[in-house]
């Protein structure tokens, strides 16, 4: 079986990784060769919207996922009419635009911060003056790792955040002045099996995820956050890998937003839980069934951003994992993670933050 994938990045990569001893053949298709999935399986290259492309990609795979949340809508429908997608493109196209999203989840119940849409300078006024300061000012599209995003601290910075991304369609939203951020992972088959992985507590370090730590063990916040995944993958009777990011505020999870596909948060799944969040969306989005998505042991999972550390150093690591996505370095660019499990929670955390200083300093 073929499955087709949008965007040949990292996520790809590692699916591919995991596809392998299921027997399944990839088929990537993205804007140039080169990429991390490019390297370990075979791709087309051109456009997401060329029709030939679509065309060749949707009649040699029995069905088309997609490793890029950015995928053109148009290109989506075409190849709906020629093979399976999934995730469902409604999903996508509503993670795609944060004011979809922040409807979908006020439509849905789901806690979310305070939130307005802006399309001039008069409404970033008006919503930094009903929602209040400090906030932050997104691109509605095409924002990623903190990118599109500007925060307003004081009146004075209203002009100056417009000025900066006043040319798109724009969300302003609270700043929340969150404890910690958490995600949930979720899997749904076909047949609407839904299994979640524990959670994740993660750390962002300028827009971008640095450090995350699973599982997290909190018995309220995983209650919440199940139901909030099942309402969502529910809603759009949904296919393969989901997950939706979240702070926490006074023990309470607010949505931040969603990734209708495999994550960062979710890579230390490959070593430290009994299936990975790659082999569990190829198993649903095939047709198979899914894997358990109980933990290991106590992992930590830390980004390798801007520049590779030493790979002696990281392989002469007991038990650390390396993953090298087969990328140039370029500041603030993900290249790589590395993983570990340990036994206890206690010895995890002792190591993330060691492992964090370190590599910080390398
Ligand atoms: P996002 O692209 O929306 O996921 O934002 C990336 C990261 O920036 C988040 O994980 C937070 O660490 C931080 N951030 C984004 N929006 C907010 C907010 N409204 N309040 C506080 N921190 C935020």
């Amino acid at each position: 079986m073929t499955v087709g994938v949008l965007g040949a990045g990292q996520l790809g990569r590692m699916l591919a990784l995991a596809g392998y001893p299921l027997g399944l053949d990839f088929l990537f298709l993205d804007r140039e060769p080169g990429t991390p999935s490019h390297q370990v399986a075979p791709s087309l290259f051109g456009s997401f919207t060329d029709p030939a492309l679509l065309d060749e990609i949707a009649s040699r795979s029995e069905v088309v996922t997609f490793d890029w949340e950015n995928v053109p809508a148009e290109a989506l429908e075409r190849l709906a009419q020629r093979t399976r997608i999934a995730p469902p493109p409604l999903a996508l196209a509503t993670a795609q635009d944060r004011l979809l999203e922040k409807e979908l989840f006020a439509r849905l119940k789901v806690p979310t911060n305070r939130n307005r849409a802006v399309d001039s300078l008069a409404d970033l006024r008006r919503a930094a003056a009903e929602i209040g300061l400090p906030g932050v000012l997104k691109t509605r599209r095409l924002g990623y790792d903190g990118k599109g995003q500007q925060v307003i601290r004081g009146d004075k910075d209203i002009e100056s955040a417009w000025q900066a991304l006043g040319n798109s369609p724009l969300l302003y939203e609270a700043m929340v002045p969150f404890d910690y951020e958490v995600s949930a992972i979720g899997v749904r088959s076909r047949s609407g099996e839904f299994r979640m992985y524990p959670l994740n507590r993660n750390l962002h370090q300028g827009g971008i995820l640095r450090l995350t730590r699973a599982p997290w063990k909190s018995a309220a916040l995983e209650a919440a956050a199940r139901r909030t995944l099942k309402r969502v993958m529910e809603h759009f009777d949904y296919v393969g890998v989901l997950a939706i990011e979240f702070f926490v505020q006074r023990g309470r999870l607010l949505a931040n937003e969603m990734a209708p596909r495999v994550h960062n948060s979710g890579h230390w799944t490959i070593e430290g839980a009994i299936t990975s969040q790659f082999e569990n969306h190829l198993r649903a989005i095939c047709g198979m069934p899914l894997g358990d998505t109980a933990a290991r042991g106590h992992s930590g999972m830390l980004n390798l951003i801007g520049a590779m550390p030493q790979r002696e150093w990281l392989l002469g690591q007991a038990g650390l994992h390396l993953h090298d996505y087969g990328k140039s370095p370029r500041p603030g660019r993900k290249l790589g993670h590395v993983t570990f499990v340990e036994t206890t929670a206690r010895a995890a955390d002792l190591r993330a933050n060691r492992l964090l200083r370190r590599i910080e300093s390398l």
